[in-house]
């Protein structure tokens, strides 16, 4: 993987404040028979094209671990 790491761990650490975002990333992308994600589409077209897990999908997936592990350390 070639993400530039500060800027990606910052973006989540971002979005893991806001729980109304993840789950409606989560609940947005999500796979179609093709095993593309529904809503990553092609502008204009609406033909899905990203395969899933799509990258939002992959960062809400992120910020909501950061929350569970947050969560578990207030504990
Ligand atoms: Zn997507």
């Amino acid at each position: 993987m070639t993400r530039p790491r500060g800027s990606w761990t910052s973006f989540v650490e971002e979005l893991a404040t806001r729980r109304d975002m993840i789950e409606r990333l989560m609940a947005d992308h999500l796979p179609n028979d093709d095993g593309l994600c529904v809503e990553c589409t092609t502008p204009g077209r609406g033909t899905p094209q990203t395969a899933w897990p799509c990258s939002l999908w992959t960062l809400a997936d992120a910020a909501r671990q950061v929350r569970v592990k947050r969560k578990t350390r207030a504990c």
